[in-house]
């Protein structure tokens, strides 16, 4: 069986030759380049086990494991067990998107692969010609596959910080989180950050309607409200994540009102009095 790029250069090679003389020649050579093009990725089923794979081991050990309360402090392992059937929920949707992302992305990539072939093929006058420069065309129509390959791996990447970040947001949103400190991943080395991102890096986010605000404990601050603004890994390739608080002495002092401090100098007195 031919390669795929052994189909390629036998198809230019066919029209450096004939030309363009009729359309049953092109059909005849787009179709073979789509089934080479085809042939020379990954799998499916391959890929889709890796995702399988990689979304499955975040599960276990976030959920399953119990790591995800590392990043929830004071909710109790009881919420994760009650929750399980919605992460569960999230795992499922999370491994049929990305599977989905994975075909869609692959017959996209297939198909600008055989475009860019008939673009230049239905250039070449019938009878051929021995003028047409064929490196860059082999080239160009290779790119787009081999670019593919790259493009999956960052998708499994990708789809598991969706994942990540989704799973916490039940967590939060469940366990009572009052705001979320933005943080993003900008100082880290070959990271192609957002720059309206790492503006949000250290921000703390008021959650709206939770608990502290109905009680008039906090107000939202000057970063605003966490619907106000894209989630974290939400947009492709982001890295960012949030760090959930759920206590009102963690929030920056201008989101605290002067009940919630009135509040928490009480809490802080009762504890005085204990101790004594
Ligand atoms: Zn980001």
């Amino acid at each position: 069986m031919a390669t795929f790029f052994e189909t390629v250069t036998a198809a230019i090679r066919d029209f450096e030759e004939n030309g363009f003389d009729s359309v049953e020649r092109l059909q005849y050579w787009t179709d073979r380049i789509r089934r080479a093009a085809a042939e020379s990725l990954t799998p499916e089923s391959v890929l889709n086990e890796q995702l399988t794979r990689a979304l499955g081991s975040i599960y276990k050990r976030m959920v399953d494991d119990g790591q995800i309360l590392k990043k929830h402090p004071g909710v109790p392992r009881f919420t994760i067990d009650r929750l399980k059937p919605k992460l569960r929920g999230e795992l499922d949707r999370r491994m049929m998107v990305s599977r989905s992302l994975i075909k869609l992305n692959r017959e996209a990539m297939v198909e600008k692969t055989t475009q860019r072939f008939a673009g230049w093929a239905s250039s070449i006058p019938a009878g051929g010609s021995r003028a047409v420069e064929t490196k860059g065309v082999k080239d160009n129509i290779r790119k787009a596959l081999t670019s593919l390959s790259f493009e999956e791996r960052r998708c499994v990447i990708d789809q598991s910080a969706k994942f990540v970040s989704s799973l916490n947001d039940i967590i939060a949103t469940d366990g009572g989180a009052i705001a979320a400190r933005w943080h993003s991943q900008f100082r880290r080395a070959g990271y192609n950050f957002r720059p309206d991102h790492k503006e949000r890096d250290g921000r703390v986010y008021a959650i709206r309607n939770n608990w502290a605000i109905e009680k008039g404990f906090m107000k939202v601050g000057s970063a605003g409200y966490t619907d106000q603004i894209t989630q974290p890994a939400e947009e492709v390739y982001c890295s960012c994540s949030y760090e959930y608080l759920y206590n009102l002495r963690d929030l920056p002092d201008d989101m605290i009102t002067q009940k919630g401090k009135d509040e928490l100098a009480a809490v802080r007195a009762k504890i005085a009095a204990m101790r004594a």
